[in-house]
């Protein structure tokens, strides 16, 4: 059997050696556009921040420890350009030897991810605007904001990536404005767990802009925000969003879902039983709802490139579905949600009851004590778990549990049951998991 592979990162980088596991006779090449393969994407602001002190740190595998440990070939540096499939063939650009040539496959693996929404700023060219997607981006990023003096950076979307940026800014020395479209950063979050992180930001030093947008670049360089108010930064990171990576998959006829996203089934094939996709270019399903959703993170690209090796091989395991479980640091605090938030629910007509706390994270006479708030949202009916977010020291553990709870169909009054390591340093005997069981009666 010979596979191909187009991209070389989470999704691409980890089927490959998923199948290598299950199959060691496979044919496998790998067709990445970049010159970097197989890096830690999530580790980038961390870089940027000093946290990470060496850009090699990131770098999981080379092609050449791929092919030595793997006998996967990839081939960097040569962006598949086209899909024809009745032929089975890709059409490849080697962007070292500037050459096009073609390559058969039995089968096709498609995971290029996602690309970076640029938002509608006048004058966007008279700015130094970046994002931050590639290798490369944070090395220009990196590069620049030691080369050219950078003393200030205006981040503009306080989601996940812009609220990381805004701490490893700071920690980089520079002055930051959070520049974000909503009334709240981070807005899937409950609106008075946003606030817990906007307090925090202030707190920390950073100019925080609500409701207002990036207008316009003025000729002096400085921003215009929709406010009406003008701020001065050295360079803009648009962190507003990303979209799926699909335009291969489109001009092939791949089937493309109502979120965007490349159309998949349980075992990760598109409408061709021959082409499989996995990663941010895809839609999946909701595991709570099994309504079409898509979810750009890591767990998930690496559990569905699992899903499509084992399939490939014949040993076929479904996809349950995506629970969107996700964390962000910011500064001191931590946000963590798993499933649905009230906004979400109440959008979708589901009906839905609350239970909700505060509480230490660990035994309140033990040093280092602090707040950690907590909500859960679960059908009246059946006890059924839809949602769960956590703000504060320990927000992991908790959501990680709940999470755990609802892949295993616990149902809210379960959580009362669960026996949970106890010691001061770590949570009280009964754990705020716990708690969120009781309340929930
Ligand atoms: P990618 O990992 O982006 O890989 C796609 C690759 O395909 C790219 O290298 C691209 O160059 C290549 N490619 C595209 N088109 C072609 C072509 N035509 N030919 C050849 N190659 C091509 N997720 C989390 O869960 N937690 C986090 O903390 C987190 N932090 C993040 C921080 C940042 C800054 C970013 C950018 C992402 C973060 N993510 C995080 C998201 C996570 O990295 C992605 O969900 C994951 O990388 C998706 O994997 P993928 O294979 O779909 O795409």
């Amino acid at each position: 059997m010979k596979v191909l592979v187009i991209g070389g990162v989470a999704g691409g980088a980890t089927f490959a050696s998923q199948l290598r596991m299950l199959d060691d006779q496979a044919e496998i090449i790998v067709f990445e556009k970049d010159g970097t393969m197989s890096f830690a994407n999530c580790g980038m602001p961390y870089y940027l921040g000093g946290f990470v002190e060496e850009k090699e740190q990131l770098i999981a595998a080379t092609p050449e420890s791929f092919q030595k440990d793997k006998s996967i070939e990839v081939r960097i540096r040569h962006e598949v350009i086209s899909i024809n499939r009745s032929k089975k063939t890709l059409t490849i650009n080697d962007h070292i030897q500037n050459e096009m040539y073609e390559e058969t496959y039995d089968k096709l693996v498609y995971s290029p991810g996602a690309v970076p929404i640029v938002p509608d700023i006048e004058h966007l060219d008279r700015g130094n605007c970046y994002s931050l997607r590639s290798f490369k981006d944070m090395l220009k990023l990196d590069e620049h904001i030691s080369g050219r003096s950078y003393q200030s950076a205006c981040l503009v979307g306080g989601g996940f990536i812009g609220l990381e940026m805004a701490e490893n800014m700071k920690e980089r020395g520079l002055d930051v404005h959070l520049v974000q479209r909503s009334g709240h950063v981070l807005n899937l979050l409950e609106p008075a767990f946003s606030e817990i992180l906007e307090k925090e930001l202030l707190q920390k030093g950073i100019d925080l802009h609500l409701n207002a947008t990036v207008k316009r670049i003025n000729e002096d360089k400085s921003l215009l925000l929709s406010d009406g108010s003008e701020i001065e930064a050295d360079f803009l990171l648009l962190a507003v969003g990303i979209k799926p990576n699909k335009h291969l998959a489109e001009t092939a006829g791949l089937k493309i879902g109502e979120t965007g996203g490349v159309c998949v089934n349980e075992y990760m094939q598109t409408n061709d039983e021959d082409i499989y996709a996995i990663g941010d270019v895809i839609e999946s399903i909701d595991y709570i709802t099994s309504q079409p959703k898509r979810v750009p993170l890591a767990w998930v690209a690496h559990r569905e490139a699992y899903i499509a090796a084992r399939h490939m091989t014949g040993d076929s395991l479904p996809f349950k579905g995506i629970l969107g479980t996700a964390i962000c640091k910011v500064f001191d605090q931590t946000a963590a949600v798993v499933g649905h938030s009230a906004s979400s629910l109440t959008e979708m007509k589901i009906p839905f009851e609350t239970a909700e706390l505060t509480a230490r994270q660990h035994a309140g006479y033990y040093p280092g004590a602090a707040k950690l708030s907590l909500v859960i949202h679960f059908s009246h009916d059946d006890g059924k778990i839809l949602g769960a977010q956590a703000v504060g020291e320990g927000a992991d553990k908790r959501i990680d549990v709940i999470s755990t709870a609802i892949t295993g169909n616990l149902t809210v009054l379960d959580l009362q049951t669960l026996e949970i390591a106890y010691a001061p340093p770590y949570s009280a005997p009964k754990d705020p998991v716990n708690m969120l069981g009781y309340k929930a009666v």
